[in-house]
């Protein structure tokens, strides 16, 4: 067992590393180091020096298992602030029964958990010498706006889809890394922040909801924890991917406060209950209508995006009709829509009762028909309405800024379009009052 080191001068946090095991695992170290040293983290060579010691485990045999915990065991004594991660990792319990006290466990090749659990236990300085990226990482999205991943991969195994085969099993970021990059994003300037994953409502299971320090306080990684943590941020909050599963209904309050903005994307992909089966889905016993019904008494405001699939294998005219239906019941506000295809290593390849294409395609043109319907006639309601619109762009020679709602995520929904718009800038928060209404946008003037 060796302490790695590296001298770099300056205040920066230090930290131990000790590396046990294959050369697999010292690659994986090397890595670590990379990354934490690429953020202006140093390396000290002794337990004493180190703010905090990270120890990358092996697990392959009982004895390096023994050698690995006598490691841990050695740098709480010797340090107390301790980060396990290796192969030993993905046997949490044997740590945490052993080890209560560490700080974070992490499983073989997480790099991106380990470094998220050093951020959360002992934040980088600000370098501006040595910060290449700014604090909240490189971003594709324009400055007002971000998308934040709270898991990789998906528990679920619905019958048309290879991600579970391809990212794996549900694993959930630590909630204080994930509210940390949360406050990274507010302070570059970010108003708007999607919360995204496969499964956002399951947030948190696999790690059995474990809690992590956020700034001093144990906040549990759940779905309306997180939700409640983001809503204290002051910006906008929009969750993506997100089931019905029961639990959901806590946030529906913190959208009718005001606190999470009353959108829920949820891929429902459905309504008929035997093609539901089919595919598989989560949520799908529950009785949504009703749900949804519920949900829109406590949130009037609350809008639903949803994604369906016309033509999966098996499904009858009847099947489509009452999908039909019921999106109109359940007012889906936005709704977008695929025809079936199969994708290679899908279980649903196999199933029977192919949808001729030219049958499909009818389908699709019909449920777009109806989806426009229903938005004309909800967003229609809104008008003479006053509210608040984020603006993603500007039209100077129309005098025309390009703005959205808390009811339209960027990319996928509608827009509002301002007339008079002048001095409006984009990420101006602007209050406007709605004029008219078409198939998918507003229309709107400063108020
Ligand atoms: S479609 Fe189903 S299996 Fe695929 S990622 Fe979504 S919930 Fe998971």
């Amino acid at each position: 067992m060796s302490i790695t080191s590296s001298k770099t001068p300056g205040a920066a946090p230090k930290i131990g590393l000790v590396s046990l095991g294959c050369p697999k695992a010292l690659v994986d170290s090397e890595r670590i180091l990379t990354t934490l040293r690429a953020e202006g983290y140093s390396f000290s060579r002794d337990y004493q020096g180190s703010d905090i010691v990270i120890v990358n485990t092996c697990g392959f045999l009982d004895s390096a298992k023994a050698e690995s915990l006598e490691a841990i065991g050695e740098a709480l004594g010797e340090n107390g602030r301790v980060i396990v991660t290796g192969c030993l990792g993905v046997e949490e319990k044997l740590i945490r029964d052993t080890h209560p006290s560490v700080l974070a466990i992490t499983g073989p090749h997480q790099y991106e958990a380990v470094v998220e659990a050093v951020h959360a236990h002992l934040p980088p300085v600000p370098n501006r010498f040595v910060d290449l990226v700014p604090d909240a990482g490189l971003k594709l999205t324009p400055k007002h706006y971000a998308y934040l991943k709270i898991s990789e991969g998906c528990n679920n195994r619905c019958s048309f889809c290879i991600i579970p085969q391809i990212r794996g099993d549900l694993a959930s970021r630590p909630i204080a890394s994930v509210l940390y990059e949360a406050e990274r994003l507010v302070k570059q300037g970010v108003k708007e922040i999607m919360v995204i994953s496969q499964d956002t409502s399951a947030y948190g299971l696999d790690i059995r909801y474990a809690a992590s320090k956020f700034h001093g306080r144990d906040v549990e990684a759940r779905f309306a924890t997180l939700a409640e943590e983001m809503g204290k941020l002051g910006v906008w909050t929009r969750l993506h991917y997100v089931y019905p599963y029961p639990h959901v209904d806590a946030v529906i309050p913190l959208m009718a406060e005001g606190k999470v903005l009353p959108y829920l994307d949820i891929p429902f992909q459905h309504a008929a209950p035997n093609v539901l089966k089919a595919m598989k889905r989560p949520a799908n016993h529950d009785k949504t209508l009703e749900r949804i019904k519920a949900w829109r008494q406590i949130a009037p405001d609350l809008a639903i995006r949803s994604n369906f699939i016309v033509g999966f294998p098996g499904e009858t005219e009847a099947d489509f009709q009452l999908l039909l239906d019921w999106l109109d019941e359940a007012e889906i506000d936005r709704i977008g829509c695929f025809e079936y295809e199969p994708v290679t290593g899908a279980p649903a390849n196999t199933l029977e009762g192919a949808v001729p294409a030219e049958v499909k395609a009818e389908r699709y043109g019909r449920l777009m028909e109806r989806a426009q319907a229903i938005s004309t006639r909800v967003l229609a309601k809104k008008v003479g309405r006053t509210i608040d619109v984020l603006v993603d762009d500007v039209e100077p020679e129309d005098n025309r800024a390009i703005a959205r709602s808390q009811w339209d995520a960027p990319e996928i929904d509608g827009n509002v379009v301002i007339d008079d718009a002048d001095g409006i800038k984009p990420g101006d928060m602007v209050r406007v009052t709605v004029v008219d209404s078409d198939e998918y946008d507003l229309y709107a003037v400063p108020a």
